[in-house]
């Protein structure tokens, strides 16, 4: 089963001794600690000391594009709408989504989140968003085969 976090819910600091622990009532490291000027809650893990925003760290980081646009953008392929169509309508490239599911897949648990909550999305759709990367974030039960190719045609 999948296992849900929320922002604010663990550290997402690596060098941190409390990195990827989920809060309860034994692990409470992580305090709320204001507003950024964006209004986006910010929250301060006691342990490394590092402040930090929803994605800050996580998922959209240092992207030029808003995070909101980015979720949207998630949601509307979720539901089944075409890159290709969505980078027409949207004016972003083809590429930049592909690489924003890539970036959202690599904390599947945080954007899946997002998307059931704002967007109403469920399961098969979640997965189909992966699909697009071939990777679903930490539910990687089977490992691909490696393909050793001398040839240097990899993927
Ligand atoms: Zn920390």
């Amino acid at each position: 089963m999948t296992k849900f976090a929320h922002a604010g819910d663990f550290c997402p600091n690596e060098a941190c001794p409390d990195y990827g622990k989920l809060q309860s009532d034994q692990q409470r490291n992580i305090k709320k600690a204001g507003k950024t000027k964006s209004g986006r809650q910010r929250y301060q893990c006691k342990t490394c000391g590092q402040t930090k925003t929803l994605t800050k760290g996580t998922i959209f980081y240092r992207r030029r594009v808003a995070e909101r646009e980015i979720i949207e953008t998630l949601a509307f392929i979720a539901e089944g709408v075409r890159v290709s169509s969505l980078a027409r309508v949207k004016g972003h490239k083809g590429d930049t989504i592909l690489d924003w599911i890539r970036a959202a897949a690599r904390h599947a648990e945080v954007i899946e989140e997002i998307l059931m909550a704002e967007y109403q999305l469920d399961r098969g759709q979640l997965d189909a968003l992966w699909s697009y990367v071939g990777n679903k974030g930490e539910k990687k039960a089977i490992p691909k085969p490696m393909k050793v190719a001398s040839s240097g045609a990899l993927r």
